[in-house]
Formats: structure tokens, C-alpha cells, sequence
């Protein structure tokens, strides 16, 4: 037993539909993934490569729990996205080996203080107060690939108290899940429990205190949180 001058922090885990739960070692998320999105934030979807950057494992906001308005910010954006957990680690993994590493599929939100994003980029900054601040990434139950497949295409949409606000197709992905583990892997070793938060489609828009978030992939499954 480590020598712990305080009290190491709790191991943050997803739970698995059927039973049990995954231990999550970091959470990656994969900017501009879908061409209706990247033209919406001002990108060219044709010619920019697949760019990633990371939020702590803390931020996750666990099956339902409640999502606080975080601090610095008036205008935090809701991005649904397919999330990818990641089953057996590696590096520079070929793309017809990727979804060999997956253990499954959960749908999440990329929640984004979109004004310090747009701050960041104007100033040529890093995104991480944008992107990786407390609670800024709700995820729910996560469904294994032996149970559903690997989802290549279906509706993910994205209500607001009610009201349809995002709605896609995973087919509509620019980077596919398999391309998106082999850039990934190329940068850094994938590792049991990390997760790939991989894009979103077009119709970001802002949420309040009060709002009820109701996201949904088919075949995968939902994620739902109220902003408080
Ligand atoms: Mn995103």
C-alpha cells in the first residue's frame, strides 16, 4: 500500500449495459468529424485531417447525473457525438485491426464554453478551458460490441426540453471509427478504458440553466442530463 499523503481520488467508471463497468483511463475527442459541422464553424471539411484534443477523466458526467452551468462562460454549446471506449490498448494500430481494440459504444455530449473557444482561436491558444472543464462531458450506459456490432450508420440526434436540435448519421462521419483509432494510435498509445469522443454533427447551439438534454444513437443508445 502506497505511502498516499491524502486520499488518492475515486476511479471514474461507465457503467456497461448488461452488467459491470468500465474503468476510464483518459477521454480523446476528435474535432470537425462531420462536413455540415466543420462549414458551421467556419472549416473546410475537404481538406483538414483529423486533429484531436482531451478532457480529464473527471469531466465525465455518469448515466444521467445532472450537469452544472460551469463557470466563465455565456455561451456553452451542446455537441452530440458517438462515443468509442477502447477495450485493448496499442500503438500504431493498422485501420483493419481498429475495431478489434473497441469494447463499445456510448453516446455522450461534448459540452463547449464556445466564447473562450472562440477566444482561443482568435488568439491562437490551446482549447482546454474550452473543452475540458468540470462536467463538460455527460456519457451514457455504455453498450458493448458483442452485444451491438460496431454502428456505421444510424440517426444521432439531439433534443433540448423537447425540441430536435441535432440530427445526423454516423455514415456521415468524415473520419470512421476505424480511421479515427489508427490517427489516434499514431500520436499516442490507446490504453484499456481510454474513450473517443468522435465529433459532431451540424445544429451546435446554446443551452441554459433548466434545459433537459435528451441525445440518441441508434443501436447504441442515449444520454440525457439536466443543466443546473
Ligand atoms: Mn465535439
Amino acid at each position: 500500500m502506497a505511502n498516499f499523503v491524502f486520499p488518492a481520488p475515486p476511479q471514474i467508471t461507465i457503467p456497461v449495459q448488461g452488467g459491470g463497468a468500465m474503468p476510464v483511463r483518459r477521454v480523446f475527442c476528435v474535432g470537425r468529424n462531420y462536413a455540415a459541422h466543420a462549414r458551421e464553424m467556419g472549416g473546410d471539411p475537404n481538406r483538414e485531417p483529423p486533429f484531436f484534443f482531451t478532457k480529464p477523466a473527471d469531466a465525465l458526467v455518469i448515466a444521467g447525473a445532472a450537469t452544472p452551468y460551469p463557470p466563465a462562460t455565456e455561451n456553452l454549446h451542446h455537441e452530440m457525438e458517438l462515443v468509442v471506449a477502447i477495450g485493448t490498448g496499442g500503438a500504431d494500430i493498422a485501420q483493419a485491426a481498429a475495431l478489434d481494440h473497441v469494447y463499445g459504444y456510448a453516446a455522450g455530449l461534448d459540452l463547449t464554453r464556445r466564447d473562450l473557444q472562440d477566444i482561443a482561436k482568435a488568439a491562437r491558444r490551446p482549447w482546454d478551458m474550452a473543452k475540458g472543464f468540470d462536467a463538460s462531458a455527460p456519457i451514457g450506459t455504455l453498450a458493448p460490441a458483442s452485444l451491438i456490432g460496431h454502428p456505421h450508420r444510424g440517426r444521432i440526434a439531439l433534443s433540448v426540453n423537447g425540441e430536435p436540435r441535432q440530427l445526423g448519421d454516423l455514415a456521415d462521419q468524415i473520419w470512421r471509427v476505424p480511421e479515427i483509432i489508427a490517427a489516434l494510435s499514431g500520436l499516442i498509445r490507446l490504453a484499456p478504458g481510454d474513450v473517443i469522443f468522435t465529433g459532431t454533427p451540424d445544429g451546435v447551439g446554446p443551452v441554459v440553466r433548466g434545459d433537459v438534454l435528451r441525445g440518441d444513437i441508434d443501436g447504441v443508445g442515449h444520454v440525457t442530463t439536466n443543466i443546473i
